[in-house]
């Protein structure tokens, strides 16, 4: 990347117009219903992952959100029951990096009584610190990035010379505190780390050293506008799974669920699965049951999305929950976003919200 691009953070529009939500079952423009809802807690981060928050961005000058902005954990749990009551059934924490928000033990805490599966993506650079208070909170399951098992290879990518080790010990004590098997996502860059991708498959089989796990790997994306992507740096998933099958046979496997997102392949040896997340070459949208909310309150129907829908002037303008549950409702039955379908090398340069921002 040459210029610095300034990120955005979604041109907002009010909610729309809402009608009185009838309680029937909530679908989108194409049918899709509304299952899982992403937080972002928070907009920060403390890596610098080149392809997510590049640091020549990211500096020193960059602004995050002032403390007032961001929604706090009783707007969060509000909302989160309000969505829950729309049928959301998955809640995923995520980030910037969600373990940077203080005290979110007690976030999770004030959502565990909901009901909803609740997951939380985190770079595993704290978590050895905070596993055993998100278990004892009620957190369900936890997804650690982890993008190189090489550990020069890993300091580049995350760009704040974190080492691997410190995130091996924080998969360790997530799956000692009861949160086994973690899902590990890798994302995966031309030329980058693609040479990890045999050894990282080895590491994670069940047969491995860090065995019992379940290894992600995920297309590069042309999320937000500052990562420099281009087509030519994605490894299609296809690639990611000839290459480990030449070393470890491997055969697919039917979806957990509907809508899953990541596609499942077994060793036919037996030794665990890996999945494998292709936004770029193998779209998903036609499933897709995803409402993000951002860190300071904006609803976002599409992880690619240019425009958010400001639900906080409603929670802080003093809406009652009937009246937000009619927005929530509306945005989704609006809903139209089918991105990864139509990519091309042009709507990937259109000025799109950034991940750490709306959640990944
Ligand atoms: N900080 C947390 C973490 O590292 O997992 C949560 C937020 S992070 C934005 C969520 C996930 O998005 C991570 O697995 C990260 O690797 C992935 N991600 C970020 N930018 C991406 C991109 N351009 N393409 C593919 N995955 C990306």
């Amino acid at each position: 990347m040459t210029d610095k691009v300034i990120p955005i953070h979604g041109a907002l529009r009010s909610a729309p117009p809402a009608p009185r939500y009838d309680g029937g079952p909530l679908a989108d423009t194409r049918g899709r219903p509304m299952r899982d809802l992403r937080i972002s807690v928070t907009d920060r981060c403390n890596f610098r992952c080149t392809y997510c928050m590049p640091r020549e961005v990211f500096d020193a000058n960059y602004r995050f959100l002032p403390h007032e902005a961001i929604l706090s954990f009783e707007e969060i749990a509000r909302l989160a029951g309000i969505f829950v009551g729309l049928g959301v059934k998955k809640i995923r924490l995520t980030g910037g990096e969600p373990l940077l928000r203080k005290d979110l033990p007690r976030l999770v805490e004030m959502l565990a009584p909901l009901g909803a599966d609740m997951t939380l993506t985190t770079n595993g650079s704290t978590l050895v610190k905070h596993a055993q208070a998100l278990r004892d909170a009620g957190l369900n399951r936890i997804t650690v990035s982890l993008d190189s098992l090489d550990d020069a290879t890993f300091r580049a990518m995350n760009d704040a010379d974190f080492p691997v080790a410190k995130v091996l010990e924080g998969i360790g004590a997530a799956a000692n505190t009861g949160f086994a098997p973690v899902k590990v996502n890798m994302v995966v860059k031309r030329g980058v780390n693609d040479h990890q991708i045999v050894d990282a498959a080895r590491y994670w089989r069940s047969a491995g050293r860090g065995g019992g796990h379940i290894l992600r790997f995920i297309e590069f994306m042309d999320v937000g506008s500052t990562n420099g992507w281009r087509m030519d740096d994605v490894i299609p998933s296809a690639e990611v799974v000839r290459r480990i099958a030449e070393a470890f046979p491997l055969e697919p496997v039917e979806p957990n669920y509907a809508g899953e997102v990541a596609e499942r392949w077994r060793y036919k040896d037996g030794a665990g699965e890996i999945g494998v997340i292709s936004s770029v070459t193998q779209a998903f949208c036609r499933d897709c049951s995803r409402m993000r909310l951002s860190t300071e309150g904006s609803l976002y129907t599409c992880l690619f999305a240019q425009h958010g829908h400001d639900l906080k002037a409603l929670l802080r303008g003093g809406a009652a929950d009937d009246a937000i549950r009619d927005a929530i409702a509306a945005v989704w039955r609006l809903r139209d976003d089918r991105y990864s379908e139509i990519r091309t090398t042009e709507t990937a340069k259109l000025r799109k919200v950034e991940m750490s921002y709306i959640g990944g």
